[in-house]
């Protein structure tokens, strides 16, 4: 279930080709409602396919800041030792997402990126991605539906996610004392709740 929220998009020409360099380079933040997405769909546990990425080894992503252990982390999907990410697969020479029906919504809107202008989400080029991907500049103008029919349940989510991190930060992982197996117990009991109570 999202909001409904006003939208701007650029006017670019965008076809992706599939060389999975994004899902290379980068480290996915996720929020529950990602988690539980891909739980539903690989029947896989939480903890097997994410990871906790340190703060001060990020740019100042915005993202909620998990405590743990007397460390801040952000919570990421796992990568391999090549930098692919735990979900890659190569197909014909592609490297592919084998979850690509329920991937995280940054994914789904990668190359592009959305900021808050007051009560408008604008949408934007990320700019780095000009330097590297193959798929910008190619094609037929971008069209924007999957971020049209998303927009307003990613919102929501990031928004429900900073207070289940808030929670974990002030109460359940003891402000800030609490171990990684107990943070991520946290998160499958959320996700789990999420779940259900999403399928009554
Ligand atoms: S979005 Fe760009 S970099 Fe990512 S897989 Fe598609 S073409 Fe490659
Ligand atoms: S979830 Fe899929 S699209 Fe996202 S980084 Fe992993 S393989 Fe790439």
């Amino acid at each position: 279930m999202g909001i409904d929220v006003k939208v701007e998009f650029p006017r670019v020409r965008f076809s992706c080709v599939m060389c999975g360099e994004c899902c290379r380079r980068y480290w996915i933040p996720v929020t529950h409602r990602d988690i539980a997405r891909i739980v539903e769909y690989t029947g896989m546990r939480p903890r097997d396919f994410l990871a906790l990425f340190p703060r001060e080894m990020a740019a100042d992503w915005d993202e909620p800041v998990i405590k743990i252990g007397g460390g801040e982390y952000y919570l990421v999907l796992k990568k391999r030792l090549d930098g692919t990410c735990i979900f890659n697969k190569w197909v014909n020479g592609k490297l592919v997402c084998s979850i690509h029906p329920v991937k995280p919504n940054v994914c789904r809107y990668y190359p592009f990126i959305y900021w808050l202008d007051g009560g408008v989400v604008k949408f934007e080029v990320y700019d780095k991605a000009l330097n590297y991907c193959p798929g910008l500049n190619r094609g037929g103008y971008a069209t924007f539906k999957i971020e049209i029919s998303s927009i307003g349940d990613t919102v929501s989510a990031k928004a429900e996610f900073r207070k289940i991190v808030e929670e974990w930060n002030n109460t359940v992982g003891k402000g800030g004392r609490g171990t990684i197996e107990e943070f991520f117990s946290y998160i499958e009991r959320v996700v789990g709740d999420y779940i259900r109570n999403k399928n009554p």
